[in-house]
């Protein structure tokens, strides 16, 4: 006899990223984290914040955050929604179209996470899979008519991009909902969102956890129209952003320059460690995001990873079928990667850029 439902009781939970604590001696390179610091005017927001604001419960529709997505993002305030990190905003999406009878479709490898909420609704899961050049299997996706497909783009682990045409002739053919989960959209030349004005079944997330480097506030948003976050809505928690989170991420997003001008180093500091690791002898998938997926040569990923955490930097390794032979590194700092670098060179020396690069 269990006290749980079946499902919860069959699953198993979500494993996040290592998270070592505050001032521990480590180059982080797991969970995607951006690099640079967030904006300073956003800083000054929270230092100055007026403890009457945490006294009293916050705007329960976070207007403050939408209107500054809205003006960022050239579209209506009623079209965003903004969720505690994008995460919550998928387990909104979740809670709306999925339970048994009401399949979930995405590509595989991708977010886990997609996989644990699916097992929470206990609906079943359409894992369609990308091929080794993670082009989208979009007729797969399409034959598959679940009542919800969610795309990443880019998609994580792999750093890749969805073609904003394919997603497009792709929204126009499934019968339910089409997520495009566009956490890192900050680092990419496309995105999909130009696309929700012409498609009532369209979502695209967007965080403010990377391109802002707020990971720690947890602030995302929802970009679709109305009547979708209308649902939406229905099944969010009341408060579900908080005071801090509303202020000071409405703060971050008045401050393009300082996101574009961190994005713009990430990318190129991105493109000089994917040079680096082909030097080495890795094999590197072309990544629009702030991280590069990275095959050794000699496929030994878990070696690397454990040799490195040894050496106090952290690398994401994924005991999963397709990934457990290579590693998701987070692009840092030009310092972080070039002691990133420097162990690898001495832990796997340097070889030929034979392996064939997708
Ligand atoms: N989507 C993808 C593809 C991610 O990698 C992440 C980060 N783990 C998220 C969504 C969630 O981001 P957050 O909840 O910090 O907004």
């Amino acid at each position: 006899m269990s006290y749980f439902r079946d499902n919860i009781d069959a699953m198993a939970g979500y494993v996040p990223g290592e998270q070592p604590p505050p001032g521990a001696k480590v180059i982080k390179l797991n969970t995607n984290e951006n690099p640079y610091p967030p904006s300073p005017a956003a800083l000054m927001v929270l230092r100055e914040l007026d403890g009457e604001r945490l006294r009293r419960y916050p705007d329960p529709s976070s207007a403050a955050v939408c209107r500054a997505a809205a003006k960022v993002y050239g579209v209506p305030p009623d079209w965003v929604l903004a969720g505690n990190g994008s995460d919550e905003l998928l387990a909104m999406l979740f809670r709306v179209c999925a339970c048994p009878g009401r399949a979930v479709a995405y590509p595989t490898p991708t977010y886990v996470l997609y996989r644990t909420l699916a097992a929470m609704q206990d609906a079943e899961c359409i894992e369609v899979p990308y091929d080794e050049d993670y082009n989208l299997p979009a007729g797969g996706l399409a034959a598959a008519s679940a009542a919800m497909t969610i795309v990443a783009s880019p998609n994580s682990p792999s750093g890749t991009v969805a073609p904003r045409s394919v997603l497009e002739e792709l929204a126009g053919k499934l019968p339910g909902l089409l997520v495009v989960d566009e956490a890192y959209a900050d680092f990419s030349d496309e995105n999909a969102l130009g696309l929700v004005e012409k498609h009532a079944n369209l979502v695209v997330l967007r965080t403010l956890s990377k391109g802002y480097s707020l990971a720690g506030l947890r602030l995302g948003f929802a970009v679709s129209q109305k009547p979708l976050l209308d649902a939406l809505a229905k099944v969010k928690d009341s408060y579900n952003v908080d005071a801090v989170a509303c202020a000071v991420g409405a703060a971050a997003m008045e401050d393009q320059a300082w996101k574009i001008a961190n994005a713009e180093k990430v990318k190129a500091s991105r493109e000089k460690l994917a040079a680096g690791l082909r030097r080495l002898g890795f094999a590197v998938w072309p990544s629009q995001s702030n991280f590069l997926l990275a095959r050794p040569g000699d496929g030994e990923a878990r070696r690397l990873y454990e040799a490195l955490k040894q050496r106090g930097i952290l690398v994401r390794y994924f005991q999963e079928p397709r990934l457990d032979d290579k590693l998701r590194i987070s692009v840092g700092t030009e310092q972080d990667n070039a002691a990133l670098i420097g162990e690898l060179t001495k832990l796997t020396g340097p070889r030929p850029t034979s392996a064939r690069q997708p």
